[in-house]
Formats: structure tokens, sequence, C-alpha cells
């Protein structure tokens, strides 16, 4: 189950179960405080309203006292008169106050009226206030008493003094003296109810308080051990929980881990893999994708180890001290040898002492060359017999070791040895008597052997130009194998492009001179490194050749000129036929010829652009053609200004 969540998601359960038991250890807390929390909140308002019955209780007092006092200097016995005495009832102490202030009224009727009217004011004020303030408590009080409408009443006692005040200014005595009684009256009975209130809130208040703590605090105390408990055992739960949970999540990590960690150790020591790991987690993914990787590598390990053993060439590597370290088994069918029985051989053994020093020297040169190192040897294999071997080695820093790739040339080297005999078969057997017999048809046409017939004279004439083309196809063809085979070396010197070009021009001009084209040098006076002789006959073949395919009366124009990179441009600009666009490519190419009249009616051999291509490409230079048929064609080449030593 655990394997399913990806890494991310673990780490979100390892924080969310600690988390969400945090929640529930707070729930649990927060619902055994909750009814201690409404029993304080209960109190509190019992408080505010205690607290405003308080100051209610105290302004009566001073009231109470500031009507007292104003007659205080004149009575006696006051202070009887204004407390009551323990024990009285209220109706008694009621009964003696009436005659106590009837008394002292009828004894100073003024004095007890004197009370200042500005001191009287601020009294009722505060009253009027603390009033309001008990009217709001009582409102807001969860459990409120009967209202004992404090404030009608506090109200009605203020007109009973002004009714008193009244009537003593205006001398009505009896009426002043009735009125301040009842004031009197009214405003100790309201200092009685307000005082029996207090008591009673207070009494409720103290019985509230020990319902919801405790009258000894047990509940208090109960309750704080039960919060203790909670947290104590909530946190330990906690860290106990959190670290099981990352004791769990870590062992089932790591494990998986040390899975594929054993899965790339048996990759490289090339044992089977363990199977792919359970789950669909990251590690499980990358598990799977491991072993796809492993699966690929597997199939091209065997793709390449197919190719090296069906290989037909010998591949094999060599050690520092030049001895077989492995081979293929194409060693055996070529050199006669298993790769095993090769091991630990020389390479020395199986070459001449001449051979053994060439290829050491190649072997050596391959240690410090970035690329592979390609030579020829003739290995002497098991049965004696030598075979010619083209070699193409590459040193590995790292392992210290040459790889080879050696290819049996045996074929190779017989058909080059086929072609040299052909060659100088051609040279030999069929150049020199066509020689002779151009020389001796030149003789008989020009009357060497005395007058012929005009029919005779004709066919000496036809025999000699047909001799003459079979002449030049074979020199062609000889002039091709001699450059193509790196035989012709070329004899490298300063040169002047404008002297290139009338030579170039001079061999061709006696024939261009009978086919009505003028030819024109327009070469710049330009020096170059090349092989004069060689330039001057690609340029020969190119007028020629423009020559042969341009209409009478027109004109073939030489330039050479300096172009990009260093090089010396050379082109031959004619205004004839043209060449199609898919040709301008295969015309360098041997024996192509853009028809096959060209070859009949013009005498070409096609061999010609393939001879100017070898020519150029030996100078280190491109040729090529720019065409458009039926207005001309102009063939360039470009190589190097300067040639290396
Ligand atoms: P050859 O001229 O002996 O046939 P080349 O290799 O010199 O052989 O030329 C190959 C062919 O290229 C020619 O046979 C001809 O078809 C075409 N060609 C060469 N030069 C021109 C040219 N200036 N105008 C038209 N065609 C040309």
């Amino acid at each position: 189950m655990l394997n399913r969540l990806t890494i991310s998601q673990k780490g979100l359960l390892l924080l969310a179960v600690p988390i969400a038991f945090e929640i529930i250890l707070v729930g649990t807390l927060l619902a055994i405080l909750f009814p201690m929390q409404n029993a304080l909140q209960q109190s509190s308002q019992y408080v505010s309203k205690t607290n405003a019955l308080k100051q209610l209780a105290n302004d009566m007092n001073i009231v109470n006292a500031a009507l007292l006092n104003g007659m205080r200097s004149r009575i006696y016995g006051i202070h009887d008169f204004v407390e009551r005495p323990a024990g009285m009832s209220f109706d008694a102490f009621e009964k003696r106050a009436d005659v106590m202030i009837n008394d002292a009224f009828n004894a100073e009727p003024r004095a007890f009226l004197a009370i200042p009217l500005k001191k009287y004011k601020l009294w009722t004020d505060s009253t009027q206030e603390h009033l309001a303030d008990y009217g709001k408590a009582t409102s807001s009080a969860a459990a409120t008493s009967q209202p004992n409408n404090y404030k009608k009443r506090f109200d009605e006692f203020q007109a009973l003094v002004l009714k008193a005040q009244y009537a003593a200014g205006a001398g009505r005595l009896a009426q002043a003296s009735q009125a301040s009684a009842e004031a009197y009256k009214t405003l100790a009975k309201l200092y009685v109810d307000v005082n029996s209130e207090l008591t009673k809130l207070s009494a409720q208040d103290k019985q509230i308080r020990e319902d919801a703590l405790g009258q000894d605090e047990s509940r208090l105390q109960a309750v704080s051990q039960q919060v203790t408990i909670v947290l104590v055992a909530g946190v330990l739960i906690n860290i106990i929980l959190a670290v099981m949970l990352a004791i769990v999540f870590s062992k089932v990590a790591s494990g998986r881990l040390l899975f594929l960690m054993d899965n790339t150790k048996r990759l490289t020591e090339g044992t089977e893999l363990n199977p792919t790991l359970a789950g669909s987690d990251e590690l499980a993914l990358l598990d799977k994708s491991f072993h796809d990787m492993a699966v690929r590598l597997e199939t091209s390990r065997r793709k390449e180890q197919a190719i090296i053993q069906n290989a037909s060439e010998v591949l094999c590597s060599l050690d520092a001290d030049w001895s077989f370290v492995d081979a293929n088994p194409a060693a055996q069918r070529v050199i006669g040898f298993a790769p095993e029985e090769l091991r630990g051989k020389r390479l020395e053994q199986f070459l001449s002492e001449s051979d053994w020093n060439a290829t050491r020297v190649c072997l050596a040169e391959a240690k410090f060359n970035s690329n592979p190192i390609n030579f020829e040897n003739e290995l002497i294999v098991s049965n004696g017999a030598r075979i010619p071997m083209l070699w193409s080695v590459k040193w590995n820093q790292e392992q210290g070791k040459v790889f080879c790739l050696a290819r049996d040339i045996t074929e190779r080297k017989r058909l080059e040895r086929m072609r040299q005999e052909f060659v100088n078969m051609v040279s030999s057997d069929l150049r020199t008597p066509l020689s002779h017999l151009d020389s001796f048809l030149g003789k008989l046409t020009e009357g060497g052997f005395g007058d012929l017939n005009k029919d005779g004279s004709d066919q000496a004439r036809k025999s000699m130009r047909n001799n003459k083309r079979l002449l030049e196809l074979v020199n062609d063809l000889l002039n091709l194998d001699k450059l193509s085979s790196g035989q012709m070396d070329l004899k490298i010197s300063e040169c002047s492009a404008i002297d290139l070009s009338q030579r170039s021009i001079d061999a061709v001009v006696g024939f261009a001179g009978k086919v009505g084209i003028k030819l024109v040098n327009n070469a710049e006076d330009v020096n170059l490194d090349c092989d004069g002789d060689r330039v001057v006959q690609v340029l020969v073949n190119l007028i020629g050749n423009s020559v042969k395919f341009s209409p009478k009366g027109s004109q073939v124009i030489c330039w050479a000129t300096p172009d990009s990179d260093h090089m010396i441009k050379f082109s031959v600009q004619d205004f004839g036929r043209g060449i199609p666009e898919a040709m301008c490519k295969s015309v360098f190419e041997k024996f192509k010829q853009v028809s096959k009249a060209d070859a009949t009616e013009k005498g070409g051999s096609g061999l010609g652009l393939a001879i100017c291509k070898t020519i150029v490409e030996c100078h280190g230079g491109e040729i090529g053609v720019d065409s458009e048929l039926g207005k001309g064609s102009t063939f360039w080449f470009r190589i190097p200004q300067r040639q290396k030593a």
C-alpha cells in the first residue's frame, strides 16, 4: 500500500498524521475546559451586575449621608438615626426612622432642606449614571433577578425632595415636612433593597463558582490534572507516531533504494537483474526504466557482439607491448589462429622484419594521434602464406590498448596487379604499334610510298583519322591511370596566369582557326604556384571542347582571376550549344558524353573532363560548369594560389 504512494504523498502523510492528531488533542483540551469557561463567563456577568449595584449602594449611602449631614450640626443622636441596629427588623427600623425624621424636621425644618443644590445635583447625576449601568448589567445578565425598578423609585425620591424644597420655600412647612419625610423613607427603602439584592447576588455568584469549580477547588485540580495528562500523553503519542512513521517510511524507501543499487551492481557485473520493484511510486518507475535500459543495453550489446563475431575483417586489440589481447573469430579464418591461441602472441611474430619495423612505427604514431592510423603489411599466417592486410588502428589511452581493424586485401592487390598488367600491355603492346601505324599512315598519305589513286588516298586518310582517335584514347587512358593511381608527381613552380592561358590558346589556335572560332585571352596578370604543364593540359582540353561545340564565327574567351579563399579561378567561356542541367555534374565522369554523336561526329572519348578533374583535385582545387542550353557554357576550375612546399 505504501509503495503505491509517491514520495511527495508519503511526505504529506508524514506531516498530516501528527497534525491530525494534534487537532484531536486540542479538541479534547477544549472539551475539558469548556464547562469551566462557561461558568467563568456566567460569573463575570454576575460580577458586572454586582459592581453596578455596589456603585448604586454607594450612591445611596452618599445621598443618605448628605441628607443627614444637613442636619448633623443641629441634631443630636444622629448615629442612631442613620444606622439600622443589628437585628432590628426593617418595619421597626422604618417606624423608628419616621419618628426621628419628624422630630428632626419639626426641630429644624430649614436645616433639613438646606442641602446645597449644587452638591445635590452632582450626587443625583452620578446616581442616574449608575442606575443606567445597572440597567445594562441586568439586561445582559444570564440570571437576572426580578427588576427592582430602582430608577423609577429614585425619580420618585427626587420629585419628593423637590416638592419638600418648594413647599418649605413657600412657607408651607407642614407640607414640606411630609414630603421630606416621604422622600427620606423612599430613599431608605431603596437603599435597603439595593443592599439586599447585592447580598443575594453575591450568594448566587458564589454558588455558581462553586458549582463550576468545586468548593475546595478539587474540580479545578481535577481539570488541571486532566489537561496535564491529555497534554503529556498527546505530545508523547504524537512524537511516537511521528518517529514510527518516519522509521517506516525511511525503511521502506531505503529498502527500495538498496534494491535499485543492487540492480545497478548486477548490471555492471553482468548478472541477471532482480525482478522489477512492486508499486507505483517514483522508485518503482525508476526501477522500471532501469530494467528497460538494461534490456536495450543487452540488445545493443548482442548486436555489437554479432557484428564483431560475424565480421569478415579481423577485429583485435593489442597491449602496449603489441601483443594480442583479444580478437574476433575472423582471426581463425584469416590468420589461422583461434582468438584464444592468439592471446599473448606478439604481432611481430606474424611479420617479416622489414614489415615489423614499418608497422611498429605506425603503431607508435597511433599512440600520439587521436585519429585512426592506416597502413598496409603482409601477415605471415599459420600455414606460412603471406596475406596482404590493410590496418586501421586507434590507441585507447584509458585501456592502454590499441584497437585494430585488419582487412585481407589479397583480392584488391590481385586486381591492382591485373590493372597494372593491363596498363603495361596497353602501353607497350597497343600504343607502340599504334604510334608506328600513325607515322606509317602519315607517310602514306603524304606520298612517301608513291602516289595513290584518289580512292586509296581517301581510305589512307580515313584510316589515319581513326588510328589517331584510337591513339588519343589509349593516351588518355594511360594518362588517367597514372593520375588516379598517384603515380604522377606535380612539378610545382610559380607561373603567370596570362602565360598559362596564352600557351593553351596557342595550342588550339590552329584547330580553332580552321573552324572559324576566335580565341580571346582575358586572363589577369596574377601569379600562382602550380604544375604549369598540367594546368595547360586542362585549359587545352576545355578550350578544345568549347571550340568543338561552338558555332562558326563565335568566340571562346579564357579568363583567370583571383577568387575567394586565396584561390585563382580559370574559366573558359563559349557561346555554343550548352549542356543540359542534369548532365552538368556527370560530364566530369569517365566516358560520360552529352550525346552519342559527340563520340562519332566530334571524335571525343569522354575521358578529357575526367582527366581535367583529376589534375585540378591533385592541385587541391575544384572544377565545374555553368551552362545554359542554346546559350553557351562556362567551364571553370579553382586552385589555391599558393601550394604547400
Ligand atoms: P570528349 O570531349 O573527348 O568527348 P570530355 O570529357 O572532354 O570528352 O567531354 C565530355 C562530354 O562533355 C563531351 O562529349 C560533350 O558531350 C560534353 N562537353 C564538353 N565540353 C562541352 C562544351 N563546351 N559544350 C558542350 N558540351 C560539352
